[in-house]
C-alpha cells in the first residue's frame, strides 16, 4: 500500500491528510507524525482559552476550498450558536480552540475507521521527524524520529508550520529564569507576578495582543509595556464595500514602484469617500501571490524593508471585542506601547532587564517581572535551529527559498533540492512557503494548499476550485 508521511500535524498537515481520504481511489497509507501538541490543532487552533478568538470570521473558515460554507454550516450544527440567526453566525469570530474542534472532528471522520468505503489508514506518532533519508532507486524515503526510529513512506509531506521564536541577544542566560518566557505557546500563565507588578511583552502583533487579552481575562491588573519596532497595534475588522480592484487583472506584469502607485492612489480614493483604505490591501487577497511571484528578488528585499511592516498591520486585523479589549487596557492606563529596538535581556535585581534603543537613538533598560518574547516566528531559515531543516539542507535535499523565508518549492509543492531540481517524493505548504508566495498563512490559502498537495501527491490531475463564490471570502 503506497505510505504519505506527513510531519506536521497543525491545520495544513491534518487537512492534506483528510484530502487524501477524499480522494484517494485507491488503498492509501498515511502516517502523521506530529510533536508536542494534539493533532488537528497546531499552534494558533491548540489555545485552551475561550478569549482567544480567530481574526477571520467564520463565513471565510471552511477547511475546504470546493465547499465555502463548511466550517459555517459545522457551526450550525452546535447548540451554542442557537442563539445567532444565519447572518450573524456567519460574520462572528469563533474562539480558536473550537476551530480546533473542528479540524480534530473532520480528521476524526474521515480518517477514523468508522466508514468502511474510506480508501485511507491513518496513523498519528507522538514524535518529532529530525531527518529524511532517501530511499535510492526506490522512490520516496526514509523520516527518521527523535526517538531513533525509521518511517518508510513513498511520499513526504512537510507542513511543520512556523518556526519557533528567534532567541534575542543575552536570552540564552535566561532559560531557566521564570521571570522570561522565550515562547509565548509555552505556559506563562502560572508565573504571573502579583497585580502591583509589570509585565514587559516584546513584539505588538497578534501574539502580544493573545497574552494582553489573556491578562484582562485573568483579571491580572499590573502594568503592561508592550515593544517593537514600529510600535503598532493591529487593527479592528470592519466590513468592507464593493470596490475596485487598485491593481487591474489584466495578467500584466507590474514592478513593485507600480503596484507601490496604484495601491497609494487606491487607498487616497477610498480616504476621499470617507472608506478604510485597508478595503485596497483585502480587494487584493486573492491575487496578492501572483504579484509576489512576479516581482523580482530585490523588489521582494525592497518590499520587506520598507512595506511590509505597513502591510502587516493592515492585513492581519483582529476582531471586534479583542480590539475592544486592547483599546480599554490602553484607555485605563494598564497598557504602554513603546516604540523602540530591543537590543538585548538580562537578568537584573529585581527583574529581567530589557534593553532598547528608541527611534531617535536614544538607549533606555526598563525592567519587567515577567517579560514575554512575542516578536514572532523565526523567519530565516539558512540558520534554523530545527535539525529536521539542517539536515535536509545538508543531504541537499532542500534549500531555503530565494528570501531565506522558507524552502523553495516549485507551483506544484514539490520541495526543489539544492540543484534547484523537483523532489520525486518531497512536497512541502504551509508558513514554509512564504518567501515564495507571501501569502501563506492563513486558512484560505492553506486550504487550497492542502486540497492540491492531496492530489498532486496521489497523481491526480488537479481539480479546478469553483472561485465564484469564493472572491469575498478571504478577507
Ligand atoms: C496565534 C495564531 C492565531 C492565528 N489565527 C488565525 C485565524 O484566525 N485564521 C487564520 O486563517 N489563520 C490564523 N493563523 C494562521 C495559522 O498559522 C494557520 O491558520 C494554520 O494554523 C497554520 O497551520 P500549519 O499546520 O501550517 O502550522 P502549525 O499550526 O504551526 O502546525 C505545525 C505542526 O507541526 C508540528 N511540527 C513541526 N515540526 C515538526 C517536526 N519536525 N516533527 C513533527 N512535528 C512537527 C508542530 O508541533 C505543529 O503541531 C493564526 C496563527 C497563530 C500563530
Amino acid at each position: 500500500m503506497p505510505t504519505t508521511a506527513i510531519i506536521g500535524g497543525g491545520f495544513s498537515g491534518a487537512l492534506a491528510a483528510v484530502n487524501l481520504a477524499r480522494f484517494a481511489k485507491t488503498p492509501q497509507r498515511v502516517v502523521v507524525i506530529n510533536s508536542g501538541r494534539p493533532f488537528g490543532r497546531g499552534t494558533a487552533y491548540g489555545t485552551t482559552r475561550n478569549e482567544h478568538l480567530l481574526n477571520v470570521a467564520a463565513r471565510n473558515m471552511s477547511a475546504f476550498p470546493d465547499h465555502p460554507a463548511h466550517f459555517f454550516e459545522w457551526l450550525r450544527s452546535r447548540c451554542d450558536f442557537d442563539s445567532l440567526d444565519d447572518a450573524t453566525l456567519r460574520e462572528t469570530f469563533i474562539p480558536r480552540r473550537i476551530y480546533g474542534d473542528y479540524i480534530r472532528g473532520l480528521a476524526a471522520h474521515y480518517l477514523g475507521d468508522a466508514d468502511p468505503r474510506s480508501n485511507v489508514t491513518c496513523e498519528v506518532i507522538d514524535d518529532s521527524a529530525i531527518d529524511i533519508e532517501p530511499r535510492g532507486a526506490e522512490q520516496g524515503g526514509v523520516v527518521i524520529l527523535e526517538n531513533g526510529e525509521p518511517v518508510e513512506a513513498d511520499s513526504v509531506l512537510l507542513a511543520t508550520g512556523n518556526q519557533p521564536p528567534a532567541g534575542l541577544p543575552g536570552a540564552n542566560k535566561l532559560a531557566n529564569d521564570r521571570r522570561y518566557c522565550g515562547n509565548p505557546w509555552m505556559g506563562w500563565h502560572e508565573n504571573l507576578p502579583g497585580d502591583d507588578k509589570h509585565i514587559v511583552i516584546l513584539g505588538t502583533g497578534l501574539t502580544a495582543v493573545d497574552v494582553i487579552v489573556t491578562l484582562r481575562r485573568k483579571g491580572w491588573c499590573g502594568k503592561v509595556t508592550a515593544i517593537s519596532r514600529n510600535g503598532m497595534l493591529p487593527q479592528r475588522h470592519f466590513r468592507g464595500i464593493e470596490w475596485p480592484h487598485a491593481v487591474p487583472d489584466d495578467g500584466q506584469a507590474r514592478s513593485l514602484k507600480e503596484l507601490v502607485r496604484l495601491i497609494q492612489q487606491d487607498c487616497q480614493r477610498l480616504r476621499g469617500v470617507s472608506q478604510n483604505p485597508a478595503i485596497a490591501v483585502d480587494k487584493l487577497r486573492g491575487r496578492t501571490q501572483q504579484l509576489w511571484k512576479a516581482l523580482t528578488i530585490e523588489e521582494r528585499r525592497l518590499f520587506l524593508k520598507k512595506y511590509a511592516a505597513d502591510w502587516n498591520v493592515i492585513r492581519h486585523r483582529i476582531a471586534g471585542p479583542i480590539h475592544d479589549a486592547i483599546t480599554d487596557a490602553l484607555d485605563c492606563g494598564q497598557l504602554t506601547v513603546r516604540p523602540a529596538m530591543i537590543q538585548s535581556l538580562a537578568a537584573g535585581e529585581h527583574g529581567i532587564e530589557v534593553h532598547m534603543v528608541s527611534g531617535e537613538g536614544q538607549e533606555k533598560t526598563i525592567e519587567g517581572d515577567l517579560v514575554i518574547n512575542c516578536t514572532g516566528p523565526k523567519s530565516r531559515f539558512s540558520d534554523s535551529d530545527l535539525p529536521l531543516y539542517r539536515n535536509l539542507f545538508e543531504r541537499g535535499l532542500a534549500q531555503p527559498d530565494e528570501m531565506d523565508m522558507g524552502i523553495a518549492v516549485n507551483d506544484e509543492f514539490e520541495v526543489l533540492d539544492s540543484t534547484g531540481q523537483a523532489s520525486s517524493f518531497l512536497h512541502a505548504i504551509g508558513p514554509i512557503l512564504k518567501g515564495t508566495l507571501w501569502e501563506s498563512i492563513a486558512v484560505p490559502e492553506l486550504r487550497q494548499q492542502a486540497y492540491h498537495v492531496a492530489q498532486s501527491i496521489l497523481n491526480q490531475e488537479p481539480m479546478e476550485i469553483p472561485t465564484k463564490d469564493t472572491l469575498e471570502y478571504c478577507i
